[in-house]
């Protein structure tokens, strides 16, 4: 190149090869030129390079650069020269104002040239004007101005990334991540996302894909945050330059995960419910069935709980049930399930247990832990489960069909007695059949009226005088014949059946003892037994007007016989249900008083008439000291509150002795009668009887 001619002419085709170099150099849309060394005159130069700088491609050869180019231009550009010289490639932008006054942008090249033994001749000088790509990669240029003015404003995480390597990022990618933008600029964008989602993000990006995907990312504290992206391809550029949006969904998945929890706990006790329990239980037996281990499911029910919510509200009961859970869960290990069904019915799974024993081991310990009190609105109280047992593979091999089994095997438990465990024997189904069997029964007997009253006198202490009765209902079964009320009376509140039998109840006692006055017998009131849920689910005071009314009783002839939790209960609803039963003129005693949590404080503020002495404190006087303490004092608690005291199943001379010493006013019990039939009550009453 270094022997270059400025104008060899061009014979045809086949003319030398300077010719035709000298056609191709003038061709190309770039500036050429060639500067020797030392002198850095010129040797060669192409037409566009010539004209560049005012001259014609003969004139410029021999120029030193600061002619060629001008004095100006060669201040400009005199350090790249130099770098060029000491044989460096140098490359640089420069802005040029053409001869038209256009300003354009152009791309200057100097390459150095070096003989064979690498001593360097010369530098070639490419230019080329890049002002079109220039121009294009400014508006890219200001169109992110814009873009990193607007990522500004917003709080969701923006990033820039040019094959997934970060470009740029927002203040809120910064305070996401905790990471500068210095730290993370030129990083890959994979390295933040954690490893189990990289490929998916990988994956989105490698395809160009613009919609949002989930992955959690890595907080520089280590801590990981589950984010929502959305990757958006640039227009402008090629396609691996992306920006994306990454927004924290954080708040979003927590409530999402709390909606699933709830879904799957109870939430009163925060123990995993029904349906967590069958599927957790479903897992549990098909592992149980690969690796041939043993479960056992309990099913515990508390004996008596719902005394507690009767007497002590909801509020109590709802606590007692949450200290319970919590016992329970503590009873079992980690890897066992307890979870509750509902009201007061519980169920543990006990996983990989050997034998039966362990199962029973672990029921006797929850018995036990149950045992110590519970302290329910500063009252201790003590409680008892029922658990029934059944195990996989023995009994049952499928989630329902052991739940079943455990249920029936607790309804046993309850039958020995509460407070103690049975494992299931198959035998024992038959109980649940009996159950749907009773209820057909009790509605037929609803629908039929097939029951009767029977009545039991009470006398006064004092004098002997026939006081009152009590009606106390019974059944008359088609096979079992009279059934007491104790065998179906709560049975009937659970099946909703309550409602009809003691409406039954009220309307016949008012009738017969209406009869009865007619014959001129029995000028003394007959008492009704209400169990707490009739008091609370019926209008009972405008009920009992529409029976006095029908039936033509007088009000004063009419008792009813409430047990203490009624008076716990929605103070506010009872007190006025009790105030319009005063009012029509009807007498209020509270029945086996003594057994409920009542306190005077309840006592006063109610509108009562009597209260009766529970039996079970009656039935041991006068041996037990203790029983004769609380009768004393109930007696006379009920005289410092202007009531009447009434002591029931009074069996013995002695009992009624004590008890008039005592100075409690009525008593009823075999001693005095047993309960008769309306005919037998009849004969009771009437003088010749
Ligand atoms: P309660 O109101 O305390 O009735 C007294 C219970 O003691 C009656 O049992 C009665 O037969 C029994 N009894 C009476 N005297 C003696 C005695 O000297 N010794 C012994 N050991 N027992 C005696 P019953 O008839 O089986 O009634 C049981 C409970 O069923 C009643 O207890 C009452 O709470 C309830 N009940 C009875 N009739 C009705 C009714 O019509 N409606 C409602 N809701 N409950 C009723
Ligand atoms: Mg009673
Ligand atoms: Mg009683």
């Amino acid at each position: 190149m270094h022997e270059l001619t400025s104008e060899a002419p061009i014979s045809g085709p086949q003319g030398s090869s300077d010719a035709l170099l000298r056609l191709i150099a003038d061709s190309v849309p770039a500036l050429m030129a060639y500067f020797d060394l030392p002198g850095l005159r010129c040797q060669f130069a192409n037409q566009g390079y010539a004209a560049y700088n005012g001259h014609s491609v003969a004139s410029i050869v021999g120029l030193t650069v600061q002619e060629a180019i001008g004095t100006k231009a060669w201040l400009a550009i005199q350090p790249y020269i130099e770098r060029s010289t000491r044989g460096e490639h140098v490359k640089y932008m420069r802005e040029q104002t053409i001869p038209s006054g256009e300003s354009r942008m152009i791309e200057v090249n100097l390459i150095p040239h070096f003989s064979p033994q690498k001593q360097q001749l010369g530098s070639f000088v490419l230019i080329t004007d890049i002002t079109d790509r220039w121009q294009a990669e400014s508006t890219v240029r200001q169109s992110e101005e814009r873009m990193r003015k607007f990522t500004e404003i917003t709080d969701e995480a923006i990033l820039f990334h040019r094959d997934g390597l970060i470009t740029d990022g927002n203040d809120a990618l910064t305070r996401l991540t905790g990471y500068t933008l210095p730290e993370v600029m030129g990083l890959s964008i994979f390295n933040f996302i954690s490893h189990e989602w990289r490929a998916v993000a990988y994956e989105y990006t490698r395809a160009g894909r613009e919609d949002p995907y989930e992955v959690t990312i890595r907080h520089k504290d280590g801590h990981t945050i589950p984010v929502e992206v959305v990757g958006k391809t640039m227009p402008q550029l090629h396609a691996d330059y992306r920006v994306v949006v990454v927004r924290d969904i954080t708040a979003r998945k927590e409530a999402q995960e709390r909606e699933t929890f709830l879904a799957l706990h109870d939430t009163l006790t925060q123990l995993p419910n029904r349906r967590f329990l069958m599927e957790q239980l479903g897992k549990v037996l098909s592992m149980a069935r690969r690796r041939k281990f043993m479960v056992a499911v309990l099913f515990i029910n508390l004996d008596h709980f719902k005394t507690v919510n009767d007497s002590l509200g909801h509020h109590a009961g709802d606590q007692l049930l949450c200290d319970v859970a919590e016992r329970l869960r503590q009873s079992v290990r980690d890897t066992d399930l307890v979870a509750r069904l509902s009201g007061d019915e519980f169920v543990a799974v006990l996983t990989d247990i050997h034998t039966p024993d362990d199962a029973a081991m672990v029921a006797d310990k929850l018995i036990e832990t149950m045992r110590s009190a519970f302290t329910v609105g500063n009252l201790p109280l003590t409680m008892s489960p029922s658990i029934g047992i059944s195990l996989f593979p023995g009994d049952d091999t499928t989630v329902q069909g052991l739940l079943r089994c455990a249920d029936t095997a607790m309804y046993h438990a309850k039958d020995s007695g509460r407070g103690n465990r049975q494992f299931y024997q198959p035998g024992m189904d038959v109980h649940a059949t009996d159950v749907l069997q009773q209820e057909r029964q009790l509605r037929e007997a609803i629908a039929s009226n097939a029951f009767v009253l029977h009545y039991q006198p009470q006398i006064c202490l004092a004098d002997g005088s026939l006081k009152g009765f009590e009606a106390l209902v019974r059944w008359r079964h088609p096979e079992r014949g009279l059934v007491g009320p104790d065998e179906f009376i709560t049975f009937s509140e659970s099946r909703g059946l309550i409602t009809p039998i003691g409406r039954w109840v009220t309307h016949e006692a008012c009738r017969q003892l209406k009869a009865w006055q007619d014959e001129g017998l029995a000028m003394v009131p007959v008492a009704v037994n209400l169990s707490a849920l009739e008091f609370r689910q019926r209008d009972v005071a405008g009920e009992l007007a529409a029976v006095l009314h029908a039936t033509g009783l007088e009000p004063r002839f009419l008792e009813i016989e409430l047990t203490e939790s009624v008076l716990m209960h929605h103070t506010g609803q009872v007190l006025e249900t009790l105030n319009a039963i005063k009012a029509l003129g009807v007498g209020v005693t509270i029945d086996d008083f003594g057994t409920g949590y009542s306190s005077l404080a309840y006592l006063k503020r109610y509108p009562i008439d009597k209260l009766k002495i529970d039996r079970s404190f009656v039935m041991d006087t006068p041996q037990s000291a203790d029983d004769v303490a609380i009768v004393t004092a109930i007696i006379q608690m009920g005289h410092s509150l202007q009531l009447k005291t009434v002591a029931e199943c009074v069996e013995t001379a002695e009992q009624k002795e004590l008890l008039h010493r005592l100075g409690c006013d009525l008593v009823q019990g075999f001693l005095v009668s047993a309960p008769m039939d309306a005919q037998a009550t009849q004969r009771w009453l009437s003088p010749q009887g």
